[in-house]
Formats: C-alpha cells, sequence, structure tokens
C-alpha cells in the first residue's frame, strides 16, 4: 500500500515532469523558423536565426505591371519596425528601375550603418555616382563579373554567398546589364537563389554544373518566366535544384500559364513562408 509519503513525492514527480514536457514544448516554440517575406516584384526578405537579408527591396518603376513594395512596408523597413527590422545584408540584382533605387539604398545605408549592401559593380558605380555617397562606399561590396566568368564567393561573419553573371532576360539584348544571380548560405545552414531577371536559357546555366553542385539549395526564388517555359524548367530541375521553387516578378493581373502551371509563386506583399 503507498503510503502519504510516496504518494506525494510521485505527485511532485510527475508535475515536474509536466513542468519540464511544458518547458520543453515551449522552447521549441522559441526557435524562429526560417522564412521568406515577400515586399513586391522581386523583393524578398530571408530570416534565418536572427541573420536577415533582402533582396531588391527598393524601386519605384513597376511599369503598372508588377507589385510594388506597399507603403507600410517600406515605412516599416525605414523606421525599423519589426519584422522589417535590423537589416544585416541587402543584395542587388541588378539596376534596373523595378530592382533598384540608388536613392532608397543611399538613405537606407546612411540610416542604417550596421547593413551591408551587394550589388553589381555597375549598381554601386551608379549609386555612388548619383548620390554622391562616398561617405558610406564601406558598407558596400561591388562585385564586377562578365558573363561566363567563374562565379565569385565570399564569405562574410555569418553569411557566405557567391554569384554567378547570367544575362538578363530578352539575351542577347541587354547583354549589357549585370545580372547575377545569388546563391546565399546563412549561418551555414539555409541557403536560397535569387536569380534576378535571368534569362531561361540553359546555354547559360550548363556550363556552370559544378557550381550548382557544389550547395544545395533550399528554396530559389525564379522570375516567373522559369516556371512557364520549358528551358526554364529544365534549369531549374537539372541545374539549381533547389527543394522548393517560389516565382517572383509575377504580374499583379497573374498570366493565366503560371496559374495553370500549378508551380509555387509569391505575388502579395506580406505574404511569409517557412523555408524548407
Ligand atoms: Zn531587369
Amino acid at each position: 500500500m503507498m503510503n502519504k509519503f510516496s504518494f506525494y513525492s510521485l505527485l511532485v514527480s510527475f508535475s515536474l515532469l509536466f513542468i519540464s514536457a511544458c518547458s520543453e514544448h515551449s522552447d521549441t516554440n522559441d526557435i524562429k523558423p526560417s522564412t521568406a517575406t515577400y515586399l513586391g516584384n522581386e523583393a524578398i526578405m530571408i530570416e534565418h536565426s536572427g541573420v536577415k537579408v533582402l533582396f531588391d527591396p527598393f524601386f519605384h518603376n513597376t511599369f503598372t505591371i508588377y507589385q510594388a513594395v506597399p507603403e507600410n512596408i517600406r515605412t516599416a523597413l525605414f523606421t525599423n519596425q519589426a519584422p522589417y527590422d535590423a537589416i544585416d545584408y541587402i543584395f542587388i540584382s541588378h539596376a534596373h528601375a523595378d530592382h533598384f533605387s540608388s536613392g532608397d539604398l543611399a538613405k537606407f545605408l546612411r540610416h542604417f550603418p550596421d547593413t551591408t549592401l551587394i550589388a553589381p559593380k555597375q549598381a554601386i558605380d551608379a549609386l555612388i555616382d548619383l548620390e554622391d555617397a562616398q561617405d558610406i562606399k564601406s558598407q558596400m561590396r561591388a562585385i564586377e563579373l562578365a558573363y561566363k566568368d567563374e562565379p565569385f564567393s565570399e564569405t562574410l561573419d555569418n553569411i557566405k554567398f557567391d554569384a554567378v553573371r547570367i544575362p538578363h532576360a530578352g539575351w542577347p539584348e541587354r547583354a549589357g546589364i549585370a545580372n547575377l544571380v545569388f546563391r546565399v548560405t546563412l549561418n551555414n545552414e539555409i541557403t536560397v537563389v535569387h536569380m534576378g531577371d535571368a534569362d531561361p536559357n540553359d546555354e547559360h546555366f550548363k556550363p556552370l554544373i559544378a557550381h550548382w553542385d557544389k550547395q544545395s539549395t533550399n528554396t530559389a526564388f525564379p522570375p516567373y518566366w522559369f516556371m512557364t517555359s520549358q528551358s526554364g524548367q529544365l534549369i531549374l530541375k537539372e541545374r539549381i535544384k533547389a527543394k522548393e521553387n517560389i516565382g517572383v516578378h509575377v504580374p499583379i493581373a497573374v498570366p493565366q500559364d503560371l496559374i495553370a502551371s500549378k508551380e509555387r509563386y509569391f505575388s502579395t506583399p506580406g505574404e511569409k513562408t517557412q523555408l524548407q
């Protein structure tokens, strides 16, 4: 028969077990998942274990076709309001007006001296020129790559990134615009690929097989025309081989062939997904 003492000690051990189970549960809840948040056109925020990265966040020309970044998100970025606060890195794919605003970038870097901008040299040169931005030059990393150059690679404290120059869509037209496909690994754990306005022709991707195979990718963000063309699909499946693809640069009036493709895409600013 159980005496009073052993009954209470049993009760205490059960309660302790229960408390520890609960605290373990809240611990797992405390670990923030890795997320991608859509801001507009090709603007994306990636967050992983305290590191925050923006791609193509500031622009003013949508050609009245593409999704602008809404004012409330822009304001949150410039006033450091969660979840759009504490941005560590900004990547720019290319210096076109639906991806890049030199004025906004200069303003942002002056406001946030801990933020680093990584962009094609072409974009950085324009920014320094247009915004008389010598004072913030130390916050910038300029990448100069010609078509068919070896991939560029660099590691900063909590990220590793590489870049290849893939011509702008419509190639060989607009061959002069430096479009970079970035692959960024955060804290050695999560890897994303942002493609800018890459041309969906395997001629550009096939010679880089060793580069694509060097690092596995969690999520790639191709412009949606990769999803609606056969060669684009082949590049995503055979070259980049991300676990998941999410289309961006989607017109506000979502194209029928994109809907029919059943592929995933971002089209509503503020929508957020957990990275796999
Ligand atoms: Zn472009």
